[in-house]
């Protein structure tokens, strides 16, 4: 098992993420020649195939990011959770540092009562009399 995202599915990210690009220029492009006023010389079909190339990079990019097991391509709770391994440990991480952040010294202090013999009382840590009965303690 490894905690790190092996450099292949680093490169499907990438890769997905530029077709993703690609296709919202392609799709975007019916705009810009609707306002140029070109529109009729424009192939619907770019549109369309700038939406497919949408859809396909963000899948691309999933399965990079995730893995294929990782993002429910293949139904494999074993392997899903080795390819969102990188991500668990990152979370685990989070949590660590939180708890670190939190001072120590006020999660420490304990209360500590004595409880009066007589009576039952609970008395602080460092007071010689019982503050109900007045016992020695
Ligand atoms: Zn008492």
């Amino acid at each position: 098992m490894s905690d790190k995202i092996p450099q292949s599915r680093k490169f499907l990210y990438y890769a997905g993420i530029f077709i993703t690009i690609i296709g919202f220029i392609l799709f975007l492009s019916r705009f810009i020649i609707v306002f140029t006023g070109n529109a009729f010389n424009f192939n619907p079909m770019i549109s369309f195939l700038g939406i497919i190339l949408i859809i396909f990079g963000q899948f691309i990019r999933s399965v990079g990011a995730k893995g294929l097991a990782g993002s429910g391509i293949i139904l494999n709770p074993e392997k899903a959770r080795e390819d969102i391994k990188p991500y668990s440990k990152a979370m685990g991480g989070v949590i660590d540092d939180v708890l670190e952040n939190i001072d120590k010294s006020e999660v420490k202090k304990e209360i500590i009562k004595i409880k009066c013999r007589s009576c039952g009382t609970l008395n602080d840590e460092d007071s010689t009399y019982c503050k109900s009965c007045g016992e020695k303690l």
